[in-house]
């Protein structure tokens, strides 16, 4: 059966699902869970302070997923192909008993018996509280977002003055506790943080931290982006590679459905990792769905609208066959289609409003 080209097609009975491919051949296997929508920071490139004042009307927790209805979702998607699951926000270590749903998400497997992957993306703000209960109840790996080591830089970026050695002792204490692997993000915006690359390449060599430099996207909810402000991947790795020298890892290109492009230190001194989101889109490879606190299912990260999966979520079937149905019908490549018209000379601009990082979880 040709799943692709299927109109309508049957809907598979649980537990014995074909692998769901979308209308560009490509399959379902990340999803991204957004728990809160709240945070509480103010990073300036995903909820500047101004734009999020602390009475934005955020989702009332009345509206958010139950722990039991979350499980119910996930359970659907590692039927049609989901074996990495992402716990993000807002600031997910701000959802409270985060434990009990990891531990729920813990326990689900692959229709051929892996165990589901469990990762979570914080500001680790929370960490060091909570690597221990996070581990315990079954989390594998951890990603921290930390944009500088340079206190200043930090605290006018986080927009909350938040102390950059409290989210290094997070670093320490989920690395103590087994969680693997560790990674940090960092955001590079041009003449806000660049001259922090060396230094956070520096900081986590030999340390088995994986630092990923992330290209500063035009995310929805902010409106101040521009190109010039962008550092791409290319730069940002010249300025490592002079410090450092690096090997490529699978030709420096981002392997089977990652978003990084992998390279090691030339002296053993660890993995670095390069995002490039702007500069050379990976919408080819894009296996990522997104579903907010509230159930509305992305297709892409800078998708408009969402879906709303909450009235399907007593009938595990209709469930799944609403979401093969979608994932079938997604052709999204937002990143290609809008670098292509930049190279093109179009204006560069976005085509439309597009759904808030914080909503979604990046
Ligand atoms: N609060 C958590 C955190 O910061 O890790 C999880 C949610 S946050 C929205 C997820 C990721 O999105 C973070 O790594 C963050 O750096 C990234 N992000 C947010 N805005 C971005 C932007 N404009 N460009 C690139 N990455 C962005
Ligand atoms: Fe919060 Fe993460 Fe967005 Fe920063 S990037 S404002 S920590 S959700
Ligand atoms: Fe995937 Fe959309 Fe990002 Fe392309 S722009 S990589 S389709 S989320």
């Amino acid at each position: 059966m040709n799943t692709i080209l299927s109109p309508q097609p049957a809907p598979a009975p649980p537990g014995h699902s074909e692998p769901c491919v979308d209308m560009l051949g490509r399959p379902l296997t990340d999803l991204r869970m957004s728990v809160i929508d709240q945070c509480n920071f103010r990073c300036t490139y995903c909820m500047p302070a101004g734009l999020y004042p602390s009475d934005y009307p955020f989702l009332p927790s009345s509206e958010r997923l139950s722990f039991a209805q979350i499980e119910t979702m996930a359970r659907a998607f590692v039927r049609l192909g989901v074996d990495k699951i992402r716990i993000t926000g807002g600031e997910p270590l701000l959802r409270k008993n985060l434990e009990r749903l990891i531990e729920r998400l813990a326990r689900l497997a692959t229709p051929d018996g892996r165990a589901v992957r469990i990762a979570l993306t914080t500001n680790g703000s929370l960490l060091a509280a909570k690597a221990r209960s996070l581990k315990d109840a079954g989390l594998d790996r951890v990603t921290v977002s930390l944009d500088s080591l340079d206190n200043g830089i930090f605290q006018r970026m986080n927009g909350v003055d938040f102390p950059v050695e409290k989210v290094l002792h997070g670093l320490e204490v989920a690395q103590a506790v087994g969680l693997h692997p560790v990674k940090v993000n960092m955001v590079v915006q041009k003449g806000v943080n660049d001259s922090q690359i060396v230094p956070l390449a520096r900081h986590f060599r030999h340390t088995g931290v994986v630092l990923r430099l992330i290209e500063f996207m035009d995310v929805g909810g902010i409106g101040a982006w521009s190109r010039t402000h962008v550092v791409t991947s290319e730069a940002s790795r010249a300025l490592i590679d002079a410090e450092f020298p690096l090997v490529a890892l699978g030709e420096g290109k981002p392997i089977s459905h990652e978003t990084a492009s992998r390279y090691r230190y030339l002296d053993g001194g660890g993995e670095v990792g390069f995002i490039s989101s702007v500069s050379q889109p990976f919408c080819g490879d894009c296996s990522r769905v997104r579903v907010s606190s509230d159930g509305q299912m992305f297709l892409c990260l800078f998708a408009r609208d969402g879906i709303d999966l909450r009235p399907y979520l007593d009938t595990a079937q209709e469930l799944e066959s609403v979401l093969r149905r979608h994932w079938q019908r997604r052709g999204d490549r937002y990143s290609e289609v809008r670098g292509a018209l930049a190279q093109a000379g179009g204006r560069p601009g976005k085509q439309y409003p597009t759904v808030r990082m914080s909503l979604v979880g990046g």
